[in-house]
């Protein structure tokens, strides 16, 4: 689960960590009342969406020359204009794809004078099996375009988690980020602080971009990632409020009522199946066939009627399916069982595009027989290269 940066910050600074004071908005109105409520005299006007680039961004509605989705503003009235023109508006960053996303929270927050700007982060790093820290003196809004030309200005260190966090990590940070005496103290502390965090929440990704000093020699968080692990959500019922609805997928949320893992791509092949390693072989025999997935729906072990219906549901509702890969596997759940779930779902749904289902494991031979006998212009498959060739040339006959 990702969280907007107010939030972040307001978590983070929970833990000692240094921000600049803010408040979020969801209207012009209250925009301005937050400004009045900070001593200026400079502010900034931060477009609050799950998704980062937002400086560079362009709001769709706006100009080529319209300023991006983060904006100083020199007095209450500039508070005001900025907000009133991004409230509302879609803005599309190198994160959020071509689509955009509608901004409809503002970040009001004190304007620092920056000195310098740093990148750091907090990640699971699976290959080590622990959190890594990843620093660099190059932060600021570019941090995409260093990784890609000058990744060696990029570093990683890992903390031992027998050990956790030690006042040799925060050293080695303070050398990369070349800040000494006084700042290397602090830099010191706010690690300690991000890995209290890291720690205590569960995230999964803590990216502060801009850590920045400031012409009063101060280190300062500017912007602010946090990512929980969903498989701790149990842990922290107080993070549940944090979650807005509208920055996800609605088919996504619809999939999780029924626990089922739903996954929007851009081809046009759904793929219902169950289990992850299952859903990835799917879509790489179907890339390699020459089509795309539109998405992937995960029925999990239990593949009742139920879940299969809304599964089918699902993968429906998004118009660029033009064809259907059903891969299921019968391991508990037997193959005739399966079969049925199909068939019952398929003549409840009236499904007006190819359906190409192929079903492996026990009683394979009553599930194949079952769809076989039901009437219904169901395409079976015998492998899994089978169904993805069957599927592809499908969806790409001439309509
Ligand atoms: P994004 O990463 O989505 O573009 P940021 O929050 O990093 O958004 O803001 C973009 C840039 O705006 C930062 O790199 C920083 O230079 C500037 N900025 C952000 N917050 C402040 C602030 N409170 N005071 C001064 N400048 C800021
Ligand atoms: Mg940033």
């Amino acid at each position: 689960m990702n969280i907007h940066e107010y939030q972040a910050k307001e978590l983070l600074a929970k833990y000692g960590v240094p921000v600049p004071a803010g408040h979020a908005a969801m209207s012009v109105e209250e925009a301005v009342a937050a400004a009045k409520q900070l001593p200026g005299p400079l502010w900034v006007v931060k477009s609050q969406i799950h998704a980062g680039g937002r400086g560079k961004g362009k709001f769709k509605e706006l100009g080529e020359d319209a300023k991006g989705g983060v904006r100083l503003a020199h007095s209450l009235d500039e508070v005001r204009d900025h907000s009133a023109e991004m409230l509302g508006k879609t803005l599309v960053t190198v994160q959020t794809g071509p689509a955009g996303k509608e901004v409809n929270r503002l970040y009001i927050t004190d304007g620092v004078d920056i000195a310098r700007e740093f990148y750091l982060a907090l990640l699971v790093d699976r290959e080590s099996s622990r959190i890594a820290i990843v620093a660099s003196t190059e932060g600021g809004m570019d941090i995409e375009k260093v990784a890609h030309e000058t990744p060696d200005r990029i570093h990683t260190i890992t903390v031992d988690p027998a050990t956790g966090l030690m006042p040799h990590h925060g050293r080695a940070v303070a050398a990369t980020l070349q800040l000494d005496k006084d700042l290397a103290k602090q830099c010191g502390k706010l690690l300690a602080s991000l890995y209290e965090a890291f720690v205590g929440t569960d995230a999964s990704q803590i990216e502060i971009n801009p850590l920045a000093v400031t012409d009063k020699g101060e280190l300062m968080v500017l912007d602010a990632k946090v990512g929980f692990d969903n498989n701790a959500e149990f842990r922290h019922a107080d993070l549940a409020d944090l979650r807005d609805l509208s920055e996800e997928d609605p088919m996504e949320i619809e999939a999780s009522k029924f626990d089922l893992a739903y996954i929007k791509l851009d081809g046009n092949i759904g793929c219902m199946v169950n289990g992850a390693g299952l859903a990835m072989a799917t879509m790489d025999i179907i890339k390699l066939n020459g089509a795309e997935p539109a998405n992937f729906c995960d029925v999990g072990g239990g593949a009742s009627k139920e879940k299969v219906t809304a599964a089918f549901k699902i993968i429906l509702n998004d118009p660029s399916v033009k064809g259907i890969l059903v891969n299921i596997f019968g391991g508990i759940m037997r193959c005739d069982i399966i079969a049925e779930g199909i068939v019952a779902a398929a003549r409840e749904m009236d499904i007006k595009v190819p359906l190409v289902v192929r079903l492996e494991g026990t009683n394979v031979k009553e599930g194949k027989d079952i769809l076989a006998s039901s009437g219904l212009a169901i395409i079976p498959a015998d492998d899994l290269g089978d169904a993805a060739r069957k599927i592809v040339a499908e969806v790409k006959q001439p309509a």
